[in-house]
């Protein structure tokens, strides 16, 4: 309760501290039950932050929005029944017999 390094458990885990000060902090953690369960329970948070994709942290307003024209595009070109490499590259045997001849 009263060590004088508790204070520096976030910055020990996040990688902040100086290098001496790194080392102070590790010499005196396997003597320290208060600092070792700080640092356990914040060990996972630099690799949550790290899975945190930039964009998600940058300020909002500098990406322009989704066009309202892209949904639509990719709805259509998904429900074309004739359209598409993959229906156009079916042999004409394996194609689905109601399917519209192609232009
Ligand atoms: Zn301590």
């Amino acid at each position: 309760m009263s060590c004088e390094f508790a204070h520096l458990d976030a910055v020990y885990v996040l990688g902040s501290l100086s290098p001496a000060a790194r080392a102070e902090y590790e010499r005196h953690l396997p003597g320290c039950e208060e600092c070792s369960r700080a640092v356990r329970e914040l060990a996972g948070l630099p690799g949550l932050l790290s899975k945190v994709p930039l964009e998600v942290v940058e300020p909002p307003g500098e990406h322009e929005p989704v066009p309202e024209t892209l949904l639509p595009a990719v709805v259509s070109e998904a429900g074309a029944p004739s359209g598409g490499d993959a229906a156009r590259s079916l042999p004409s045997s394996q194609r689905p017999p109601q399917s519209s001849p192609l232009p």
